[in-house]
């Protein structure tokens, strides 16, 4: 059953993945189940997306309730749980206003159309200019993908959109020298994720912030991949204390249901009249009361706090794993959001990994990026540091 099944996505689906050779057909907590019964540990969680686990008990009865009531009405009216969950993420940031839709790189759509839109409701036509920065993630629309700094992600889909330049991620000089009165806005991850999990210099995003505000243009930070407790604050860009215009989230707001918001200050929101931006989906009732309890689970079992703390006993671990193999360059990340930076190719231990039962992922070729649920235990850390101990011993 399980290669036929495989056989057969090969045979039908898109061939954008090369994907891992398992069928997964169960969860819970942080543990998969492949069609075989053989267990996972998952370090990956849908790739940040699944903070709560697997089947989180509060998010099934929220759904099971709000399917037996109301899916989808479309936006043209109101709806209670769109509303709440709205109302949460406002009094927990420092937003005025949410628009929901169904993805990161639709937040990023949002955001991006948000910022070109402010100026020219000002007249500043000419200001449309956004500095994102190399290496960075944003999405694979051709709005997102314009401010994606990665040449390989670009690539056979050019020309992208017209207005975007790049600099280098924490050179606040190189970034100095490019935001002038054609820039309508700064975007950039508080952590670049897909990039690498490049953590801000201290001072970094400070600097960022106060660029923008000395030349009027907005700041919009991407929080896709580090939003909702990742890092160990509710979002990263509070460990630099500093607040951006716009914010853009998806990932682990929903914990695997299809959901992005762009949060944004009002004076920028209101940019945003009746027309100006639509999308059928985003905020509908059955995906706005499933993200509400994920979101009131966060808080009520403190999971923020919790990858704080589980975060750095993480890091300590690896970082004694370092010290163990010299196979290993450098650890990154923060919370739980972690990289372990290879001298190698990363895809052998990660298949290696998989094997012995537990989930990773590896990016930029040769760094293992570690983004387990929020609730992920000491004993499961301990146990995948023994793997990798192992593997670094004796394999590949
Ligand atoms: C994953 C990601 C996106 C894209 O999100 P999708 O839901 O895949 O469109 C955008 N930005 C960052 C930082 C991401 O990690």
């Amino acid at each position: 059953m399980t290669q036929v099944t495989i056989e057969t996505a090969e045979k039908i689906l898109a061939t954008t993945y090369s994907r891992m050779p398992v069928v997964f057909e169960k969860g819970q907590g942080a543990t998969l189940w492949d069609t075989a019964g053989k267990a996972y540990t998952d370090f990956l969680a849908g790739i940040a997306v699944c903070g709560l686990g697997h089947a989180h008990p509060a998010v099934q009865a929220a759904l099971a309730e709000q399917a037996g009531k109301l899916l989808h009405v479309s936006n043209l009216f109101y709806t209670r749980p769109q509303v709440a969950l709205g109302q949460w993420l406002i009094r927990h940031s420092f937003a005025d206003r949410v628009f929901f839709c169904n993805s990161g790189a639709e937040a990023n759509e949002a955001a991006i159309k948000l910022a070109r839109k402010y100026f020219s409701d000002q007249g500043a036509q000419d200001r449309y200019r956004i500095i994102a920065m190399e290496q960075s993630f944003h999405g694979r629309t051709m709005g997102s993908l314009s401010a994606t700094g990665q040449a390989k992600i670009r690539k056979g889909f050019e020309p992208v959109l017209e207005g975007f330049d790049f600099v280098p991620f924490n050179d606040a000089e190189a970034l100095a020298a490019r935001v002038d009165d054609s820039v309508c806005a700064v975007m950039l991850e508080p952590i670049q994720g897909e990039g690498g999990i490049v953590c801000p210099d201290p001072g970094y995003l400070a600097a960022v912030r106060r660029l923008c505000d000395e030349r009027g243009a907005l700041m919009i930070l991407d929080e896709v991949q580090t939003g909702m407790g990742r890092t160990g604050k509710l979002f990263a860009h509070e460990h630099e204390g500093v607040t951006p215009d716009i914010m853009t989230l998806a990932k682990s707001l929903g914990n695997g249901l299809p959901i992005g918001a762009m949060l944004a200050r009002e004076a920028a929101a209101g940019a945003f009249g009746p027309g100006a931006h639509a999308t059928t989906f985003g905020g509908t009732p059955i995906i706005t009361a499933g993200a509400l309890a994920v979101v009131q689970t966060i808080e009520g079992e403190d999971l923020v706090a919790r990858a704080a703390r589980i975060g750095a006993y993480f890091l300590e671990r690896l970082q004694e794993l370092k010290g163990r193999h010299a196979r290993i360059e450098a650890v990154r990340g923060r919370g739980l959001l972690l990289g372990l930076k290879l001298k190698e190719e990363g895809a052998p231990i990660v298949n290696a990994c998989l094997e012995r039962g537990f989930v990773i992922n590896c990016v930029q070729g040769d760094i293992l990026r570690f983004a387990p649920p929020l609730i992920i235990s000491t004993r499961e850390i301990d146990a995948l540091i023994d793997c990798l101990d192992a593997i670094l011993s004796t394999e590949v």
